[in-house]
């Protein structure tokens, strides 16, 4: 009932036909281009054991996440994680947690688009989420930075542990958009430095 209410307040409608009554057709949904491989990142001393890699930045699921990170849709959380649960084959760890953001840019955005999607993805697949890690840095987007060596030093220290109540045997990371993998990578560093052993990536996509 409640969501039927919402819908009428908020209606929805396709990102990529303007359909009404869904976030994504059918058509629209066909269109994509899914990965159907894992992604070995060509990070040195790379603190992943892989990136996994759900479909390409582009159309609808470009459409999708700008929708979820600069309009606020929150609920588009949940069908991308839908979308990695019924087309992506992803280890199934200990745990599952999200790239943090900074207090101050969860603060103006409402919420934490990555954690809104690990949280339906831990949902879907009863492995608990915690957010393990916290954003020490206020910094600017790293898809604003296009230099390689540029990217890496933005992003030194920019994250610590936020809760250790265990260590996990495995770790599964969410994120939105991966270009290199460098932040997931900065992410996994910090928890294999607290202990954690196996560290994979999940990005719903890939690309600028
Ligand atoms: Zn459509």
């Amino acid at each position: 009932m409640l969501n039927f209410i919402l819908d009428l307040i908020f209606p929805k409608f396709c990102v990529g036909c303007n359909k009404f009554d869904t976030h994504l057709c059918q058509k629209c949904f066909e269109k994509i281009n899914f990965y159907p491989f894992p992604l070995q990142p060509e990070i040195n001393a790379c603190a992943l054991e892989k990136i996994i890699l759900m479909a390409e930045y582009g159309g609808v699921i470009k459409k999708l996440i700008t929708a979820l990170k600069y309009q606020s849709v929150r609920d588009i959380g949940q069908t991308l994680a839908r979308m990695i649960y019924y087309t992506t084959n992803f280890p199934r760890t200990n745990v599952i947690t999200s790239v943090p953001l900074h207090k101050k840019r969860k603060r103006q955005r409402g919420f934490n688009q990555a954690t809104e999607i690990a949280i339906e993805l831990s949902n879907l697949t009863n492995i608990p989420f915690i957010q393990l890690l916290k954003r020490t840095k206020y910094s600017k987007p790293q898809a604003q930075i296009t230099d390689k060596t540029q990217r890496l030093s933005h992003l030194e220290n920019t994250f610590t542990i936020n809760q250790s109540l265990s260590q996990y045997q495995s770790v599964l990371i969410i994120d939105d958009v991966t270009t290199t993998g460098t932040t997931l990578n900065e992410c996994a560093k910090v928890l294999k430095q607290n202990g954690h052993q196996k560290i994979y990536g999940l990005a719903v996509a890939h690309g600028n």
